[in-house]
């Protein structure tokens, strides 16, 4: 047997591939300590005229080059977790005073709050004044850019949110920021359609030997992913993987069959029982399939809902069109019991595809291109993808709106009684210095759990609801490769590989929009996303979240650069792919703190109108309002902007 330094040497960990973890030359701390030294005697409190300059003011600060681990990246997220855990007090020092007052602080750089400022300065007008903090490097929360120059040729993609469409047409508010920033998705996706290098190539499935019993790649999977089936061919399909006899009799008959599972039950009553069983029971219980088609199944959620088929209720199941209903006589109609997201499913919108080589990233762009003038050369949204960001003109005093990063909020307190406050005082950690701002008025646009810690006053009740929900964790890896002959060669586009560290590897979706132009050649570099959720399997879906969670930041970049490669080796090697060749760069863009927690009758209660714990949780306290995507409990784009317009409506009538 190799010992684990051959095996490391044939995977390529010995390669010095790009990881660029570095930020004007200060190295971000590969083991995430880096802000735990809070030295009182360092600093004592005095009045500035303004805030000192972060790093974000140097030329040549570029964030969505770095490569390496990112998402939350390394120096995000050690003060929030000091605040929770009651250590920053003992060390922080005395706040200093900017001297700076603000029309509104926002508190979070995600989707929402900069929807919140853009929001505020419309109604108030352009000569409000209005600070944006972040605690990480780069604006945009989960709508983050990946970008990549092999041979000095620019490749883009999502580090986190990539589709513009949400599962419920979008509302005016929201609809009506796209359309003044100039994005008409439908438009676009008529315009920009046709950047189709893939032709040809499909899907397949990798079986590893630790799961399956043997090792196999099999392509030319029917009807992709999450389909139903595709006429007779599964039989022959599943003839080729290493799934046993009695197993491929099950798939087939739960890919292709129409059988009643409950027949002589009504309508109504079969899909209140499918409310309350998940997917994985529907399989075992009433399909009666074999145990052995279960880790076929088991990651088919993954994507969608960060958790596996034990979690996810059967009826959901149905509505993402998930095979073995298709003899059932449901009606494809809205129904009670469906989570936030298989609703949509069931209601009939419009629908478009079309999303930005860096996903919602450039939507975040065009609004920090809207707030603050000067960041960005351009005026549509075309020439925002390929415009190159100045990171210095965010945070410039001449500026009504500021966004100012690597800025943790750690203390939000009105200036006397919540009840008659005029002001709000925010405290804000940054290079392991404490800072305070004042502001008439603040939105909480960054996570519900982080709140009730940095603002305590509030009350009880409301604090226990903003601790409800449980983000959910995954990884959007992304590699670049060389040239993606080995995928052309096997003839696909896509694998799913349930039993490996990562679910599922695909070929980056290509568009084509201004001056950008995806890979065409299967001899140019291109970008690959592998998905990896940390999810545990036989605990409910808030415990699997915060075991994941956990489980995320306990690993470093190398575990993660060992399997990356292993797997792409594995799974790709019958094409010719050679890790140690073929791998460019990775970036781990890690998300423990990801999708909003949306609400699941398998685990949740079914609250009355407005008593769920996001409407509890999102409440106006004073002069400081709640937005953000988990106070919708849903994790969509037009959800975040919904709650950054809600939250500014609540401050203007205060
Ligand atoms: C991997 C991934 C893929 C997704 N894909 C899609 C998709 O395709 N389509 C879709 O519609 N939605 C998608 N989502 C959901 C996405 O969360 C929402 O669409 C939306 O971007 C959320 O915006 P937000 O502003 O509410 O939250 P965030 O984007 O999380 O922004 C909140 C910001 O507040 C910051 N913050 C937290 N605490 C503090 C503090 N104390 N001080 C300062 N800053 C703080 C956070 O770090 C973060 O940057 C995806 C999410 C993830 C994680």
């Amino acid at each position: 047997m190799k010992n684990r330094a051959s095996r490391d040497h044939e995977l390529g960990m010995h390669r010095s591939i790009t990881r660029r973890d570095f930020l004007n030359g200060i190295a971000v701390s590969a083991g995430g300590a880096m802000a735990s030294s809070w030295l009182p005697t360092l600093l004592s409190a005095q009045a500035t005229s303004g805030s000192p300059p972060g790093a974000q003011d140097a030329p040549g600060y570029y964030p969505p080059l770095l490569t390496g681990m990112r998402g939350s990246h390394p120096g995000a997220f050690e003060t929030a977790h000091e605040v929770r855990d009651g250590d920053f007090w003992q060390a922080a020092p005395k706040p200093v005073d900017t001297g700076e007052t603000f029309d509104l602080v926002v508190v979070g750089g995600g989707m929402s709050g900069l929807a919140a400022a853009y929001f505020y300065r419309k109604q108030a007008g352009a000569a409000a004044r209005i600070l944006i903090l972040d605690n990480h490097d780069d604006f945009g929360g989960h709508a983050k850019r990946n970008e990549f120059r092999p041979g000095g040729r620019l490749l883009l993609t999502n580090g986190g949110t990539v589709a513009i469409e949400s599962p419920f047409p979008y509302s005016k508010e929201a609809r009506g920021l796209l359309t003044e920033l100039g994005i008409d998705p439908p438009a676009f996706e008529k315009k920009y359609a046709g950047a189709e290098p893939y032709r040809g190539l499909g899907f397949g499935y990798f079986f590893d030997k630790e799961t399956f019993g043997a090792e196999r790649l099999v392509t030319g999977a029917p009807g992709g992913f999450r389909q139903g089936g595709n006429g007779s061919k599964w039989a022959d399909f599943l003839a080729k993987t290493p799934l046993s006899a009695e197993a491929q009799q099950s798939i087939v008959r739960i890919q292709e069959d129409k059988i009643d599972y409950m027949e002589g039950i009504p309508q109504a009553e079969k899909k209140a029982r499918l409310v309350r069983m998940s997917y994985k029971d529907f399989l075992l219980k009433i399909v009666k399939a074999h145990p052995d088609v279960i880790p076929f199944y088991q990651t088919r959620t993954h994507g969608l809902y960060g958790i596996g088929i034990d979690a996810v209720p059967a009826l959901d199941c149905w509505a993402i069109h998930f095979p073995g209903f298709q003899g059932m006589g449901l009606d494809r109609v809205p129904s009670k019991g469906l989570t936030f997201t298989a609703l949509g499913e069931v209601t009939p919108q419009e629908e478009y595809h079309f999303h930005f080589p860096d996903g919602n990233a450039s939507i975040a762009r065009l609004l920090v291109r809207s707030l603050v003038p000067g960041s960005a050369p351009g005026s549509t949204a075309e020439d925002i993808v390929t415009a190159k960001m100045d990171y210095s003109r965010l945070d410039r005093a001449e500026s009504p709106v500021r966004i100012r990063l690597s800025s943790t909020a750690v203390a939000v307190h009105h200036v006397g009684d919540a009840a008659s406050a005029k002001q709000v005082d925010v405290v804000y950690a940054r290079d392991q210095k404490t800072y305070s701002v004042r502001a008439k008025g603040t939105v909480l646009a960054c996570w519900n759990m982080v709140i009730p810690y940095i603002c305590p006053d509030l009350p009880a009740g409301q604090k226990q609801a903003l601790h409800y929900g449980v983000k959910v964790p995954l990884v959007y890896t992304v590699v670049q490769i060389r040239n993606w002959k080995a995928f052309q060669k096997l003839g696909i586009r896509g694998v799913s590989s349930p039993g490996m560290y990562h679910s599922s590897i695909n070929l980056d979706q290509a568009v084509n929009i201004g001056d950008y132009k995806s890979p065409q050649s299967p001899d140019d570099p291109i970008l690959i996303h592998m998905l990896r959720t940390p999810c545990q399997p036989g605990l409910s879906a808030r415990e699997q979240q915060r075991a994941g969670h956990y489980d995320l930041l306990a690993t470093s970049f190398e575990t993660f650069e060992r399997n990356i490669r292993d797997q792409l080796a594995r799974v790709l090697g019958a094409g010719g792919f050679d890790p140690v060749r073929d791998i460019e760069a990775i970036t781990v863009n890690r998300w423990p703190h990801g999708y909003a927690y949306e609400y699941n009758p398998l685990w949740d209660p079914d609250w009355p109108k407005g008593k769920r714990p996001c409407d509890i949780a999102r409440r106006r306290f004073g002069r400081i309002t709640i937005a953000n995507s988990d106070a919708a409990a849903a994790a969509y784009t037009d959800q975040a902007i919904d709650q950054g317009y809600r939250s500014v409506q609540e401050l203007f009538s205060s």
